[in-house]
């Protein structure tokens, strides 16, 4: 499904075969997670493929790059030019991309150098095959914001994340909502919460969340339209009083959710501001709307 034969992939400067490349199996990134990524959509509009929003994520791939203390030796607008360049070599309108930095050989919990960038892509249509989502409180909590620098993508986050929808799938939901430790719900496994009661959204504050890309376009447009917005700490059973809510993230755009535990909320999904905002949101990454040329 992420590549064939004739895939090419970026590799520290070089655009290569991506089934004629191995991967170093002595790195840090292999076994502990020491990496860090992004994840960006490229749409096909009428002036061309656009990578939505491509300099806010290389900033945030340099971002996690710095914590990890691992030197990325590209710039923004070159990381953006690559990107560029890798979906025309794949021949890709749309598709998404994925930048990934990895440290070099090391065993021991000590500084890794030598790091290596990889740029891949590949088609992905709709995260999600639902246009509606069943969500499962999830058993497992957001990890500590003591423990790990939750503002930036680094692969091993990401067990936690791949623990929960495993969870939710199993018990036949779609996907997984996570708390944080203090019991106050954060975010799903890859993706933001937002939930609306009267006309009104309510988001979870940015301490104990990534606090996505797609979530701050969402706010903007909530903006636009008008429609309030507040950050802040909401228990589930906020959730459980909301009208209606939604998922946003790069993958996943912005979808709505119809129920939480089986709990459905009390507007029809195609009234809520989840809906609406999802329809914008696509007229905004394929720029079918005004503002998304001026604002995003
Ligand atoms: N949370 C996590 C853990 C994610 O991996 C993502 C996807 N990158 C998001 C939230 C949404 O972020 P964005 O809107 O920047 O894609």
């Amino acid at each position: 499904m992420y590549s064939n034969k004739n895939t090419i992939i970026f590799k520290d400067g070089n655009f290569v075969k991506a089934q004629q490349e191995t991967a170093n199996y002595f790195t840090q990134s292999q076994h502990y997670g020491y990496a860090a990524f992004e994840g960006m959509r490229a749409y096909s509009t009428d002036q061309g493929t656009r990578i939505f929003k491509a300099k806010r994520h290389f900033e945030r791939l340099l971002h996690s790059a710095k914590i990890l203390h691992l030197d990325i030796p590209y710039t923004v607008d070159q990381l953006i030019k690559f990107s560029y360049t890798l979906l025309e070599k794949n021949n890709f309108k749309d598709a998404y991309i994925r930048p990934l930095l990895m440290g070099g050989e090391q065993m021991a919990l000590l500084p890794s150098t030598q790091p290596s960038l990889i740029i891949c892509c590949w088609k992905w249509g709709k995260y999600f095959k639902e246009k509606k989502l069943r969500l499962m409180h999830s058993n497992y909590k957001r990890p500590h914001p003591q423990s790990f620098h939750l503002d930036a993508k680094i692969s091993g986050h990401y067990v936690n994340g791949i623990l929960a929808t495993n969870e939710a799938q199993k018990n036949g939901y779609d996907e997984a909502l996570l708390c944080d430790h203090n019991g106050f719900i954060a975010q799903a496994a890859s993706a933001n919460i937002f939930f609306e009661k009267d006309s009104k959204l309510y988001t979870p504050k940015a301490s104990n969340i990534l606090p996505g890309i797609t979530r701050s376009v969402a706010m903007k447009l909530a903006e636009y339209m008008p429609v309030p917005v507040e950050e802040g700490d909401f228990t589930p059973e906020d959730l459980a009083n909301a009208d209606g809510a939604f998922l946003t993230g790069t993958a996943v755009e912005v979808i709505p959710i119809e129920s939480i535990n089986g709990k459905t909320f009390k507007l029809d999904v195609d009234e809520t501001l989840g809906a609406a905002l999802a329809i914008k949101y696509h007229r905004v990454v394929t720029r079918k709307d005004g503002h998304s040329i001026t604002y995003f």
